[in-house]
């Protein structure tokens, strides 16, 4: 059940050890194969051990005869229910059978550091997933806002990264206090540019997190067009602050995509909880698709920047979270 979470395994199987007699083989393979009742099966001998004194051809057959004998199984050799696996090595030989798909990609930590923009939706854990999958390991953000949002919120996105533990083995989470700095956000208006203004704040403090923890990029869950604050005059006017690229691994994503990868990686079911994020929150009814740049720098210009990003910066908490096996005793292999 872990192994099909390890990024950079494509797939795996139950070996079971045997001796190098072709009866013991048959016994094993007969052993393991009896109740795939009315399957095909194909039985495929790789002879690593070349001073081995049998054949391969009369390894597969010796074995199949056995099975043939024995069951209601039938051989089909181009396109097999059940292969069985006989591996003859010089030092130990063993019996396979079945193959259970895992994660593909690569280890996780083979690709560097990336800092992953955290939200509490479907999006962004479906893209930390996915970079995770391209083996980089991924350290993560996230924006609060007490008392606007609240400690449901908050455990909801520590729930997520949670959950990310069985693809990454350690996992931490900064989390910036953002209060301060929406506030202020609202007092200077207009309410239009409110989602783009707070977005390059986001990236500001991001940016200068990720470089202090050595990260080489920064990753977060915007799909083309999705919102008003994804269209791509607004990804060119909100992604000029910073000076780390930044990796969309959804951009081209349908929604719908994502949420059957959130499905299958188990984030969904936590990610539909209603709690608000930093964003839901303070929401304008009316956020400007095509920002313009003048407008952008006539109101930064009325912000303490590098006061605000200091102190939300001082203000962060990390969490960290380490995978443990929940249940260490002992259990049958469900496929046997
Ligand atoms: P998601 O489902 O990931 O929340 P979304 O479709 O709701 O995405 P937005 O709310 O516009 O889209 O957010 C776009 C991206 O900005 C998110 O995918 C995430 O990477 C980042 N982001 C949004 N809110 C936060 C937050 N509070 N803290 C950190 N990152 C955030
Ligand atoms: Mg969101």
């Amino acid at each position: 059940e872990e192994l099909k979470y390890v990024f950079g395994l494509s797939s795996f199987s139950l070996a079971i050890p045997s001796t190098k007699d072709m009866d013991d083989m048959a016994k094993l393979s007969l052993d393991l194969i009896q109740k795939e009742e009315g399957k095909t099966f194909k039985v495929i001998t790789r002879r690593r051990d070349k001073s081995y004194e049998h054949s391969s051809e009369t390894v597969n057959r010796h074995i199949a005869g056995e099975i043939l004998r024995n069951t209601d199984l039938k051989v089909d050799v181009h396109n097999p229910d059940v292969e069985v696996l006989v591996e003859i090595r010089a030092n130990e030989t063993s019996v396979m059978i079945g193959k259970i798909n895992a994660a593909q990609g690569y280890p996780v930590g083979t690709q560097s550091k990336t800092m992953m923009m955290l939200s509490g939706g479907i999006d962004s854990t479906v893209a930390a997933h996915l970079m995770m999958k391209r083996g980089s390991y991924v350290e993560f953000i996230h924006f609060t806002s007490p008392p606007y949002t609240s400690e449901q919120a908050l455990e909801k996105v520590l729930d997520l990264s949670k959950i990310l533990l069985k693809y990454q083995n350690n996992i931490r989470v900064h989390v910036v206090p953002f209060t301060d700095i929406q506030m202020e956000i609202l007092d200077v208006g207009p309410e239009s540019y409110s989602i783009t203004m707070m977005r390059r704040f986001m990236l500001r403090i991001t940016n200068a997190l990720a470089e202090s923890k050595e990260c080489f990029a920064i990753v977060n869950g915007e799909s083309l067009g999705q919102v008003a604050s994804q269209t791509l005059e607004s990804m060119k006017a909100i992604g000029a602050v910073q000076t780390l690229p930044i990796l969309r691994p959804l951009i081209t994503y349908d929604k719908i995509e994502i949420v059957n990868l959130a499905k299958k990686i188990g984030t969904y079911e936590t990610s539909i909880l209603p709690f608000e994020d930093a964003c839901t929150v303070f929401t304008p009814s009316n956020p400007v698709t095509k920002p313009k740049d003048y407008m952008i720098s006539n109101l930064e210009e009325k912000f303490d920047m590098d006061g605000l990003i200091e102190d939300a910066i001082k203000g962060i908490e990390v969490y960290d979270f380490v995978y443990k096996e929940e249940n260490d005793k002992e259990k049958e292999p469900s496929f046997l």
